[in-house]
C-alpha cells in the first residue's frame, strides 16, 4: 500500500515543471493526516522554500492566529499547497514571488491528488484563488463565493477563504483586512468537517 511518506519521497525529487530548477525544498505538507479538514494554500514562499514547511512565514503566522481564534492548532488539521515548489521569477539574481502558472498547477496536481486520496478529508478549505480554482471549480471568485460550501474534487465539500497574504496587504488602522472572515470561514469548515454524517 502506498503511504503519504512514499509520495512525499517521490515528490521530493520531482522535476515535472520548471519550479524544480531553483527550489531549495519541496514543501509537501504537514499536520494531522487523519484530520477531516485539509487546508490548501497557493504555494510556498521564501520561508517555506527555506524550511520545507507550509505556511511558516508571515502569512502562516496569521493563519496560526486564525486557527487559534477557533480553538484549533496545526495538529488538528492537515496543511499543504496547490504547488509544492516556490513560484517566483528571477531578475538580477533575485527571486520575486508570483502566482503559479496553469501548467505548474497541472504538473503538481499529481502530488496533491495522491495526497488527498490517502488523507480522504471530509472538507477542504481552499486558501486563495489558485487553490479554489483547482479544487472547487475553474473561474471561482473568492470575493463573491468565499465562505460558502460547494461540492468539490477530492473531498465531500470545499470552501474557499481569503489568503492571509491578501489580508496582510489590506490591513490598516481602520480595517482588519478581512481577518474576521478568515476566522469565520475556518469555523464553518471545521464545524462541517467534524459534524456527524
Ligand atoms: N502562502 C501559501 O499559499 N502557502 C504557504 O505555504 C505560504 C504562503
Amino acid at each position: 500500500m502506498t503511504t503519504l511518506d512514499d509520495i512525499a519521497k517521490q515528490a521530493a525529487v520531482c522535476t515535472m515543471c520548471k519550479l524544480s530548477e531553483r527550489r531549495r525544498n519541496v514543501v509537501f505538507g504537514e499536520g494531522n493526516t487523519s484530520s477531516p479538514l485539509v487546508l490548501i494554500g497557493e504555494g510556498p514562499g521564501d520561508q517555506e522554500d527555506a524550511t520545507g514547511r507550509p505556511f511558516v512565514g508571515r502569512s502562516g503566522q496569521l493563519l496560526d492566529r486564525a486557527l487559534l481564534d477557533n480553538g484549533l492548532d496545526r495538529n488538528d488539521v492537515y496543511i499543504c499547497n496547490t504547488v509544492k515548489c516556490r513560484a517566483c521569477d528571477w531578475r538580477e539574481g533575485k527571486p520575486y514571488n508570483r502566482a503559479p502558472a496553469d501548467e505548474e498547477i497541472r504538473a503538481c496536481s499529481t502530488w496533491l491528488e495522491q495526497q488527498l486520496q490517502i488523507i480522504q478529508p471530509k472538507v477542504i478549505l481552499c486558501i486563495g484563488s489558485p487553490s479554489a480554482n483547482t479544487i472547487i471549480r475553474k473561474g471561482f471568485q473568492i470575493t463573491k463565493d468565499r465562505g460558502k460550501l460547494f461540492p468539490c474534487r477530492c473531498a465531500e465539500l470545499g470552501i474557499a477563504t481569503l489568503h492571509p497574504s491578501y489580508i496582510l496587504r489590506q490591513q490598516g488602522a481602520h480595517s482588519d483586512g478581512g481577518y474576521s472572515l478568515l476566522v469565520d470561514d475556518i469555523a464553518l469548515a471545521w464545524v462541517t468537517a467534524v459534524a456527524p454524517t
